[in-house]
């Protein structure tokens, strides 16, 4: 059987093969530890590890390789940055600013922070983009605030938030700005000097790297960031996240970090480009399409759509063997719960229900956008046809 073509690639990437050949030696021959002092096994892997520092940095326009903590994947990435702000700051205050459709590792993180009352929380709304405002972050900030924390861009919608206005707030009040960047970095330009980001989280997995890897970025200096670890112990990572290092992670990190900067310039217009030809094809053959998300300040990749009278949950299931594609919405334990992030657009629940996210990423091709789209045409078509309400609203 052939496999389905793959769209969900905000759900995780294919690992590039330039990746991959950067990483093997890793597990083979070079397989020291690189807090080996003694011998070249540790040399070589500790150059490997610099060298892939600095190949984040760069990425996204830190001021060196000293302001990257490789961790296991941006989940850790949000949790170190929000809990270990907080508990540095706790002579300060306990309060922090995030927004309602941040990643459940950032949102999860701070309501369990609120319900243990450790943490004073400002959930702040989205508008029907899903944008956050700056000057509702402004109003926010009190003297007991120890942390913003907003998106760049949403997992789900692909909308971008105003980050480098948010930024310029958060300085102006002095207060350290972190933003999750996972589905952004290597996707559209992001610079932590002229976006005023203090923090930064972003995983390999997004980026046609390997899972299980991320950093968080810490700003050193104007102002230098401080915070504790979650984990203790050897005392890796300047102290901020013991443990040995994953070597072949961190390598293949950096260089897939390395390849989206130098493939950005041409794979953003390429993609977006894509998902333009596939929404236009969607939204030419079908009625009552609605886009959710922002319609310019988006993702190149992400395109999210509620194909009204329709159960997103039936046209997947009917499609998976063929289109490997997500609903919008999380599916919660045992209950189909609608997404939390349409809910906080505004939506209702049959439209939040009604969500497909189509995720194109590298090597998302012409032909797979075209055949996706008769696809997904032919199937709500079908669905509709059983509709007895979709036959209603065409009568009406
Ligand atoms: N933040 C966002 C916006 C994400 O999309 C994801 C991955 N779904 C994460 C955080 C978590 O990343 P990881 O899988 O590396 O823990």
């Amino acid at each position: 059987m052939t496999r389905p073509i793959y769209m969900d690639y905000h759900a995780t990437t294919p690992v590039d093969a330039r990746v991959l050949e950067a990483m093997l030696p890793f597990f083979r021959e070079n397989f020291g530890n690189p807090a080996s002092r003694n011998h070249p096994y540790g040399w070589d892997a500790e150059a490997a590890v610099e060298h892939a520092r600095e190949q984040v940095a760069r990425t996204i326009g830190a001021g060196g390789g000293k302001e990257i903590v490789f961790t296991g994947g941006a989940s850790e990435s949000n949790n170190l940055a929000i809990k270990g702000v907080l508990e540095f700051h706790r002579d300060k205050g306990n309060h922090l600013v995030t927004c309602a459709t941040e990643h459940r590792s950032v949102i999860d993180t701070c309501r369990s922070l609120e319900r243990r009352g450790l943490a004073r929380l400002t959930v702040l709304p989205v508008d029907g983009y899903g944008r956050v405002d700056p000057r509702a972050v402004d109003a926010a900030i009190t003297p007991q605030t120890v942390l913003v924390s907003i998106m760049f861009a949403n997992n789900e919608i692909g909308t971008i938030h105003p980050v480098a206005e948010i930024g310029q707030v958060a300085k102006r009040r002095g207060v350290p700005f972190h933003t999750d960047a996972t589905q952004a970095v290597g996707k559209v330009p992001v610079d932590v000097e002229a976006m005023g980001i203090d923090l930064l989280s972003l995983s390999a997995h997004k980026i046609c790297g390997p899972k299980g890897a991320g950093a968080l970025y810490v700003r050193a200096r104007n102002p230098r960031v401080r915070l504790l670890p979650l984990i203790e112990g050897g005392g890796q990572e300047r102290g901020l996240r013991s443990g040995t290092l994953n070597v072949p992670g961190i390598v293949g990190l950096g260089r897939a970090c390395e390849i989206a900067a130098e493939a950005m310039p041409e794979e953003a217009p390429r993609l977006a480009s894509l998902r333009d030809r596939l929404q236009r094809t969607l939204t030419s053959a079908l009625d009552r399409v609605v886009l959710n998300g922002h319609p310019t300040e988006r993702l190149p990749g992400n395109l999210n759509l509620s194909f009204r009278f329709v159960e997103s949950e039936s046209l997947l299931m009917a499609l998976n063997r063929e289109v490997a594609l997500s609903t919008g919405s999380a599916c919660s334990s045992a209950t189909l719960e609608p997404s939390y992030v349409l809910r906080a657009l505004g939506q209702g629940d049959d439209l939040a229900h009604a969500s497909v996210r189509f995720g194109l990423g590298r090597f998302t091709t012409g032909e797979e956008v075209d055949v996706v789209a008769a696809r997904v045409v032919a199937e709500v078509r079908r669905l509709r046809g059983l509709s007895a309400d979709y036959a209603m609203a065409r009568a009406s």
